[in-house]
């Protein structure tokens, strides 16, 4: 018998409960499809297709190191699979169950097809739908969720394959060029793609930072975070293996990912409305929301968030939590904008995350206190009392020594070098 596997946002070989089930068939054909709805839409940007590009090279070379390759195709999954299915003689599909928007309405395509499918849980440790309150298709809020969520079974992890074969006669098809996917600017600094790269994180992070993530993962200049979440994004690692091994307070932040999944299965407009609309009012100030993508506000806690996101295509949460204040709460700004740009750079950008997040801060999400507003000075006072987070990415205001560096524009003149460092956009005071 042959079976297709279709990886979309799974891209590993450990604790891949698809692919396990896939590897059951005595031929087997691993197939990626860059999807052209998802190329031509916002979706593309270019640090997340690098870093797919990259997490597709070594999924290929792990699943060659199996015996067998990745095939690549560029179209309509749903087209490409009949295909391929047509032309090998499979008579069954497996992928990750996915509840996004896409990936519902790609599933529904798939099951109209002529091969039987099986969609597999793994992109979240609880898939969405799960676990449901009583009277309700989905939790509102976290607590009680948590609560659910820590208690639930969760599934065994899958075992890896140890050997696929191909049937005779596929072409793999070699992988594209970034160019080729995706025009425009991508960060300096990024992450590396793939399952390899992941895997050595994971168990690096593990055995050396996890321990103190308590009392570390809010700490700006330490950068005591795992730093996981692209692959997390791509299913370079299994959050269920993460959440097996990582401590309590690490557990709980896989459980609100798996949170923000499951509101926006039940809500799929997270990234578009208001989830719990709330009659705001928003100032359209462009030249306000121009300063705060390029990290030019004046605020240097705020700017030092902004720009960490553009060279590395990743910003720490505590720093995504004080950005989306600023520009919610201060400017008052539609979330939608800080949600689109935090779109274009992120390589962990996702609908659910992104969405589920700007809005639990511009108070229209599941926030319990959606009133509460964060001060940015204070916040620095706290998270980054020395400046050092200020400095390693405000290059203009490095001079500046301790605290006093949150503050520039009450240091006399000849204190800064910062003559290039605008006064703050708003009065913060
Ligand atoms: P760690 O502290 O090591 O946490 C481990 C994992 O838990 C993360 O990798 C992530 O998968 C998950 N996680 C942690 N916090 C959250 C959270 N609040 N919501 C959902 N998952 C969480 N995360 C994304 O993955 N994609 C996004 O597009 C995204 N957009 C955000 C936008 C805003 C405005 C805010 C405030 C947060 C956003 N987050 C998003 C959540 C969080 O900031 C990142 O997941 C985290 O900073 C990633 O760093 P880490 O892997 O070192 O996290």
């Amino acid at each position: 018998s042959t079976s297709i596997m279709l990886f979309t946002r799974d891209l590993r070989i450990h604790d891949n409960p698809a692919l396990t089930a896939a590897c059951r068939a005595e031929h087997v054909v691993p197939v990626f499809v860059f999807d052209d709805a998802i190329l031509n839409g916002p979706f593309a940007a270019p640090n997340r297709i690098r870093f797919l590009l990259e997490s597709l090279a070594d999924l290929r070379a792990s699943l060659r190191d199996l015996g067998a390759d990745l095939v690549v195709r560029r179209g309509d999954p749903v087209m490409e699979v009949a295909w391929l299915a047509r032309q090998t003689g499979a008579d069954r599909l497996f992928l990750a169950d996915e509840r996004s928007v896409h990936g519902t309405r790609r599933l529904g395509r798939l099951r109209e097809l002529n091969v039987e499918v099986s969609a597999h849980p793994g992109i979240t440790v609880v898939p969405p739908g799960d676990l449901t309150p009583a009277g309700g298709d989905h939790y509102r809020v976290f607590t009680p969720y948590w609560r659910v969520w820590n208690a639930a079974r969760w599934r065994p992890i899958a075992k890896a394959p140890k050997a696929i074969r191909l049937p005779s006669g596929v072409t793999p098809e070699s992988l594209p060029e970034l160019a080729d996917l995706t025009p425009g600017p991508s960060s300096p600094d990024p992450a590396p793609g793939g399952e390899r790269s992941g895997r050595r994180r994971m168990a690096r992070w593990l055995r050396e930072a996890a321990a103190d993530y308590d009392q570390a993962h809010d700490d700006l200049a330490a950068d005591r975070t795992s730093r996981l979440s692209p692959y997390l994004k791509f299913g370079c690692v299994s959050p269920l293996e993460l959440a097996k091994a990582g401590p309590d307070g690490f557990r709980r932040q896989l459980a609100w990912r798996d949170f923000h999944h499951q509101v926006a299965a039940a809500f799929p407009a997270l990234a578009r409305e208001d989830y719990r609309p709330r009659g705001d009012r928003w100032n359209e100030e462009e030249d306000a929301l121009a300063a705060w993508r390029d990290g030019m506000t004046g605020l240097p806690i705020v700017d030092a968030g902004m720009r960490q996101l553009r060279r590395e295509g990743f910003m720490h949460n505590r720093a995504r939590l004080i950005t989306a204040s600023f520009l919610t709460r201060n400017l008052g700004i539609d979330w939608r904008h800080g949600l689109h740009h935090f779109n274009d750079w992120l390589t962990d950008g996702d609908i659910a995350d992104n969405a589920g997040n700007w809005q639990w801060v511009a108070g229209t999400g599941n926030n319990t206190r959606p009133d509460r507003v964060m001060n940015p000075l204070r916040q620095a006072a706290r998270f980054d009392p020395r400046g050092d987070y200020v400095r390693r990415y405000v290059p203009e205001l490095a001079d500046i020594e301790g605290s006093r560096i949150h503050r520039p524009w009450t240091l006399p003149a000849s204190g800064r070098r910062a003559s290039a460092y605008p006064p703050p956009v708003i009065d913060i005071d």
